[in-house]
């Protein structure tokens, strides 16, 4: 449920009724706008009466919000949300490049990598060090050692990092390095996870599991906000359908259904979607043409010998033709790269 306050309502006034609100014991989530201000009911709205509060002279509407999701829901926050992050921003008029490699490897791979992505216009550096491998066998990432290799490019690029948290217990340990902490697909209802990172304070970039709803994403976020982190990322990274050209299905009507619905930003991944590095640059141009606030992309010095995902890796020629042909769609609706 929420209750839009009328224009110009002084602030003891909406003070007035949010106590009101919490004395039916749900909690409120305030959101202001220019012009308008919403009172989000958070918590057991069924002995709330309506009728109560659209008698009250400060009370334009009252609305009840059938989506499970709040917090995540548009309704509540009408504007977009953009998250700061360092210098940075996620969401609003620039685009976000989150670029790097699939898995940090050496300090020598890193350094060669971050360099070239910074110069070629990315905004965020990607790369994890621990790594959801499919196979047990396959290479698990560096653990701690590669979070101090992505805090050293961090310190010569200036590049925010993003990389992948996998359990609750690291929690702690890759948020004390990292600016953005990653929550993969095979994580995304790892609701355990989802709530220690709401706990963290750090901003969270959350991929959409690969037999994920749009709705289980967004309930998702919902479990992330609802314990104290209002800043979420969604991200798009392909879902499993029966095509196996591609190693996921870019599902491109998922972009403006989850900017319809939520005021998250949100932001696809045309690497892990495809699996196939010649599909990088179209998809990412369809991704920012349909709204996407950015795109998270897999590039590598020698995607022949990666130690991951080195098919759907891009090489640094490859990203800076893509990087320019981005900043001519983001131009068409006003926005910069
Ligand atoms: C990744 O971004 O490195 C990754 C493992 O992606 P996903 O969780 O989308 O498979
Ligand atoms: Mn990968």
């Amino acid at each position: 449920m929420i209750i839009v306050m009328k224009p110009l309502t002084p602030e003891s006034e909406i003070k007035r009724m949010i106590e009101k609100v919490e004395r039916t014991g749900c909690r409120v989530h305030l959101s202001k706008g220019d012009n308008y201000c919403i009172l989000g009911l958070v918590g057991d709205i069924a002995g709330v009466n309506i009728s109560n509060f659209e008698s009250e002279d400060s009370v334009e509407k009252v609305l009840r919000v059938t989506d499970p999701y709040k917090l995540a829901n548009r309704v509540f926050h009408p504007d977009d949300t953009v998250i700061k992050v360092r210098g940075s921003t996620i969401g609003g008029k620039s685009i976000t490049v989150i670029a790097g490699p699939c898995s940090v490897e050496s300090e020598d791979q890193l350094m060669t990598i971050a360099r070239e992505v910074k110069r070629l216009g990315a905004t965020f550096l990607r790369g994890g060090a621990y790594k959801p491998r499919t196979s047990p066998y396959s290479f698990q990432g560096l653990g701690e050692e590669g979070l101090k290799l992505l805090a050293k490019a961090r310190e010569e690029t200036g590049l925010p990092i993003v990389t992948e948290v996998v359990s609750t217990s690291l929690v702690e340990l890759v948020a004390s390095y990292a600016d953005v902490l990653q929550i993969g697909a095979r994580n995304m209802q790892n609701f355990e996870l989802l709530k220690e990172v709401g706990r963290c304070g750090k901003p969270v970039l959350l991929k959409r599991g690969m037999s994920a709803t749009v709705e289980d994403l967004l309930m998702a976020a919902e479990y992330v906000m609802s314990s104290g982190n209002p800043n979420v990322v969604l991200c798009e990274r392909g879902i499993r359908t029966f095509e196996n050209f591609t190693r996921n299905t870019l599902d491109i009507s998922a972009i403006p259904a989850l900017k319809r619905l939520s005021h998250l930003p949100v932001i696809v991944d045309p690497s892990h979607a495809s699996g196939r590095w010649w599909m990088i640059e179209p998809l990412s141009k369809a991704a920012i043409a349909v709204g996407a606030d950015g795109i998270t992309v897999e590039v590598h010095n020698d995607p022949a010998n990666a130690l991951s995902d080195g098919e759907q890796s891009i090489k640094f020629k490859h990203f800076g033709t893509m990087m320019e042909s981005i900043r001519k769609i983001a131009a068409v609706d006003g926005r910069t790269v």
